[in-house]
């Protein structure tokens, strides 16, 4: 690809998924052609945010929502509209978060790097809970009472960090949450698919969720979506956008943004470092659209069938499939710590899934494969892995 070549940048063969560091999946002609088109003319950036909450609100069920630059910068904006809410003198202030509720319960077990979007904001995590379960030393993990006892008149939200075993239930904290009218802001950047999380994690009344839309979603690596109650995303765009503008001549989308709850013009906030480009938020939108139409069968068949074709090109390997939302081929290797790293080390550099590197697997994703990989790979694999039957 000559743009690549031009920048003496030698493309790899992803067999990884799409992972930041890999440079998220591949985007599709369409998606593509739509972000050309967008490129190519200019619009008032809030209006175009105002249209996405329209597609989002009817594809997710929230009230509202935006493109972000990420589900991380959905994080961010996020926790800083839980601090802020409508008031432009606590937007102006943070990260400096004194003087008003500050503080973010989560329960242990959910902390991650990821959290670090969050604390940006100025938030300051409160952990409750022990992850006695992981430890192997008990079946507990975190319970209702043990965030209600961590309420103070300093919490400001919640921060649910939502995986398949996450606890308690997010249904639970929601309603202990709300009980106590603090919102709950939740992490569900790679919970998709199953394409029904779009619409069944907003429906369980939380109150703003971080989606990412450079992963499954297939949309721009650099985008994702904030979804969630239409006051909160109103504080998440407010700090988002551009706002170098004077308060007469500002005539934002009531749907949006309504003028009438704001005392004045907010300046610019501290997700104006998180901004968004008009391409990428048609791209994400576009991307969105196909992923919620697309049969959750039928995307996980199109995966499948690549990872055959690869099998039909390496018959000696004995590939064994990894059912679940995305199909994974793995490879048992007597070497796989080595082989990966000379995979990536090769030309062209090969990048597998090292997730399963303790049980000397390695892990093949079909998600980021072109078709032209296929004979690559599976020569590559042949040359380089061992066997584990051979060892
Ligand atoms: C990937 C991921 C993120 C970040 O998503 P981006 O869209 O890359 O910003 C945040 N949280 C979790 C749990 C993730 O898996």
């Amino acid at each position: 690809m000559s743009v690549y070549a031009d920048l003496g940048v030698t493309p790899i063969i992803n067999a990884k998924g799409p992972s930041t560091r890999v440079s998220g999946g591949l985007l599709s002609p369409l998606v593509t052609a739509a972000m050309a088109e967008a490129a190519g003319l200019c619009v008032d950036m809030a209006d175009l945010q105002a249209a996405a909450s329209r597609v989002l609100a009817r594809i997710t069920g929230a009230e509202a929502g935006i493109v972000t630059s990420g589900a991380a910068a959905g994080l961010l904006l996020g926790a800083a509209a839980c601090l802020a809410r409508l008031d432009p003198a606590r937007m102006a202030q943070l990260p400096d978060a004194t003087g008003f509720p500050n503080e973010f319960i989560v329960v242990r077990s959910q902390r991650n790097a990821y959290d670090h979007a969050v604390r940006a904001s100025g938030a300051r995590l409160v952990e409750v809970g022990l992850p006695d379960r992981y430890a192997g030393a008990g079946i507990r993990d975190a319970e209702p009472w043990e965030i209600a006892a961590a309420i103070t008149p300093a919490t400001a939200a919640i921060l649910y960090v939502l995986t398949p075993h996450s606890q308690p239930p997010l249904a639970a904290v929601v309603a202990l949450a709300h009980r106590h009218n603090l919102p709950v802001l939740v992490d569900a950047a790679a919970q998709l698919p199953p394409a029904s999380n779009l619409r069944s994690i907003p429906g369980t009344g939380a109150d703003l969720v971080a989606f990412s839309g450079g992963k499954a979603v297939n949309g721009p690596q650099g985008s994702g979506i904030l979804c969630g109650r239409r006051d909160l995303i109103m504080s998440a765009i407010l700090q988002n956008l551009d706002l170098d503008l004077d308060w007469h001549s500002w005539n934002p989308p009531p749907d949006l943004i309504d003028k009438q709850l704001l005392p004045g013009l907010p300046v610019n906030g501290i997700g104006r470092s998180a901004k968004i480009g008009k391409e990428t938020i048609v791209g994400l939108l576009t991307a969105l659209e196909r992923f919620a139409a697309e049969p959750d069968d039928a995307r996980a068949a199109r995966h499948l069938h690549l990872l055959n074709q690869l099998g039909d090109l390496a018959p000696d390997l004995s590939f064994t499939l990894r059912p679940g939302a995305v199909p994974l081929f793995g490879l048992s290797a007597a070497n796989a710590r080595e082989a990966l790293v000379e995979l990536q080390n090769g030309q062209p550099s090969i990048h597998l899934d090292p997730s399963a590197l303790d049980n000397n697997t390695l892990l093949i994703n079909p998600t980021c494969l072109r078709h032209d990989d296929l004979p690559i790979l599976a020569s590559r694999l042949r040359a380089v892995v061992i066997p584990s039957s051979k060892q």
